[in-house]
């Protein structure tokens, strides 16, 4: 028999980096010692469970679209970020170098929930020409059907912070990716937080 009370709706949850909807940005740090309580193999990095399962999933369907793709970057602990960004700022300048890759404990990196991919040949590796190759122009189209979004996309560096990032991967959960990439909006508009700061 069928009920007539809706089933309860899914109320996403940003604040607590168990959540695998938190939002971690340039204004909302994790603590620098924060490591998630389940992170497993997924392809080569280290993931959430629950992301690392719906990266293999998704990987599989890549492969069967004869768009395959591999893992370069999952999680990353805050000491590994410092290391990153202090790199990026000795290569780029502060300003640049704020753009391209987040302060420790403001990496989503460390959620274990983000994942960096690229094309098994390594064309257009971590640069902006990734969304034509077929990894990228793939995973753009059919990652939401996985869970996954491009957290970073092209013209919302005002809101996001950082410059256009077609490789990097953020797992929300299905139905989450779903309603952002039908209305086309960014984690912090989803959200309902203001822009992240300039820095
Ligand atoms: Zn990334």
């Amino acid at each position: 028999m069928e009920s007539n009370v809706p089933a309860a709706a899914v109320v996403p949850e940003f604040d607590s980096p168990a959540s695998i909807s938190v939002v971690v940005n340039k204004d909302r740090p994790l603590d620098a010692g924060y490591v998630p309580p389940d992170l497993i193999d997924a392809g080569g990095v280290l993931l959430r469970a629950e992301a690392g399962h719906a990266y293999l999933r998704m990987s599989a369907g890549a492969a069967e679209a004869s768009a395959a793709i591999t893992a370069v970057s999952g999680f990353r602990p805050a000491n590994m970020q410092a290391d990153l960004h202090s790199s990026y700022t000795d290569s780029y300048g502060g300003p640049a170098a704020e753009a391209l890759s987040a302060r420790p404990g403001h990496s989503e990196h460390q959620t274990g929930l983000a994942v960096d991919i690229a094309n098994p040949d390594g064309a257009c590796s971590l640069q902006s020409c990734f969304d034509g190759t077929p990894a990228g122009s793939w995973a753009a189209g059919n990652g939401h059907r996985y869970g996954f979004v491009v957290r970073y996309p092209a013209g919302a560096e005002a809101i996001t912070g950082y410059s256009y990032e077609p490789w990097h991967l953020r797992y929300v959960g299905e139905e989450m990716a779903r309603q952002m990439f039908d209305a086309g909006i960014t984690l912090e508009e989803f959200a309902d937080l203001p822009a992240a700061p300039g820095y």
